[in-house]
């Protein structure tokens, strides 16, 4: 593996994400009592405050909602600029920031607001796949 940067440290209540990313699947908290996904992993519900979270196994496709390229980085992500970062809309809902992938950072004007995405993971080690995501289409 080749992945050098820094790796998340799964919390109690972000685990389940990452035990989902190491099976090649999505996970999204999901609100019982509003039936809303929200992202960021919380220990309430963000819309309506609920405690009554489970978790979803969500599509892993979305849509480019903006980006920015990044010129300059520090620490270990100095190296990797120029690089993407992007909010993408959720199929389920809500917005996840992700470095995005398949895109040429020194083009911006070829990145498309509103394309098609999806989410594909990357083994940072045995025990951490970090998720990303990759244009597919206008
Ligand atoms: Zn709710």
């Amino acid at each position: 593996m080749s992945y050098k940067l820094p790796i998340p440290t799964p919390g109690t209540h972000t685990q389940p994400f990452w035990a989902g990313t190491k099976l090649g699947k999505l996970m999204l908290p999901k609100c019982q009592d509003c039936n809303r996904v929200h992202w960021y992993p919380r220990f309430l519900c963000p819309h309506c405050h609920s405690n009554k979270l489970e978790w979803i196994e969500a599509s892993g496709e979305g849509t480019l909602h903006t980006f920015a390229v990044q010129h300059m980085a520090f620490g270990p992500y100095a190296k990797e600029a120029p690089f993407v970062t992007a909010y993408i809309d959720l199929k389920e809902g809500d917005r996840m920031l992700t470095v995005l992938r398949g895109v040429d950072p020194t083009k911006p004007e070829e990145i498309r607001i509103g394309s098609t995405v999806k989410v594909e993971f990357e083994a940072a080690n045995d025990d951490m796949h970090l998720p990303f995501w990759r244009v597919v289409g206008e």
